[in-house]
């Protein structure tokens, strides 16, 4: 076996990104810098849509293999490196799915790149359909903040549903409000009734990740209320109905009482 492995950068991040800290994975713009030499590596790339970059996270630790999600939750519990995304690890290498927004030259213009400028680039992959689990079993870290848990739910919304639309923003809000009381949205024994448009069902559909059958745990029954999703793990029930159509601004500071009534 060998010792050492050689790797050199294929490209360079250059980002707004400065500090670690300050980083998030969300729709920040950032452009990945092809080096001069590996150009003919990016011949098609702009067919895609995504693309997976993996990087070096040069300013991360790489002394410790456990730690705790402080930015997720500092009070969750120690999980080893391997089981976290955490930069702290031995090889500090990223994985970052972004999506391709344009391609000029040896420059790829990318949205959500978590990773601060000049960090060096290792590889780039394409993102295919047959990566997805539809309804993968992951920890529940409930984060600190549900500011975070919101908007890391809007973006799980937007992914899947593709327009920020009135019902879109209600399905993320009673989404969070759920998985204060559930927990994980995903857990095969939590059942979801949507009543009301499509797109609360489809959005409903794609946080949850619930599936008609195998197991049955999403119901969809149309209906011209404004909203209403029922959230059932055996004699548990939640059942949140919206007040009335809510927008962007609504979304981030009106209080649940206001917008909805939950029982
Ligand atoms: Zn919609």
């Amino acid at each position: 076996m060998p010792g050492d492995i050689v790797i050199r950068p294929v490209g360079m991040v250059k980002s707004d990104y400065l500090d670690p800290k300050t980083v998030t994975d969300s729709e920040e713009k950032a452009v990945v810098e092809v080096f001069p030499q590996y150009a003919d590596a990016l011949l098609g790339i702009e067919k895609n849509s995504h693309l997976w970059i993996l990087s070096w996270f040069h300013l991360a630790r790489r002394d410790a293999l456990s730690t705790v999600p402080y930015r997720i939750n500092p009070k969750s519990p120690t999980y080893g490196v391997f089981a976290l995304r955490t930069p702290v690890r031995p090889n500090p290498i990223a994985l970052s799915l972004v999506q391709l927004d344009r391609v000029e030259g040896r420059m790829l213009y990318v949205t959500g790149l978590d990773a601060v400028n000049e960090t060096p680039v290792l590889d780039i992959k394409p993102y295919f359909e047959n990566d997805i689990v539809f309804s993968p079993r992951t920890p529940f870290i409930q984060p600190f903040k549900r500011e975070m848990a919101q908007s890391n739910l809007l973006r799980q919304a937007l992914t899947h549903h593709q327009e920020e639309c009135p019902a879109l923003l209600m399905a993320v809000r009673m989404a969070v409000i759920a998985s204060e009381k559930f927990g994980h949205l995903n857990s095969p024994d939590l059942f979801v009734m949507a009543e009301g448009s499509p797109c609360l069902a489809d959005t409903i559909q794609g946080l949850s990740r619930a599936r008609l059958a195998n197991p049955p745990r999403f119901e969809y029954r149309p209906s011209d209320l404004l909203g209403r999703t029922v959230w059932r793990r055996g004699s548990e029930e939640l059942k949140i109905t919206a007040r009335w159509i809510i927008d962007q601004e609504a979304f981030w500071s009106a209080s649940d009482d206001e917008i909805m009534d939950i029982n």
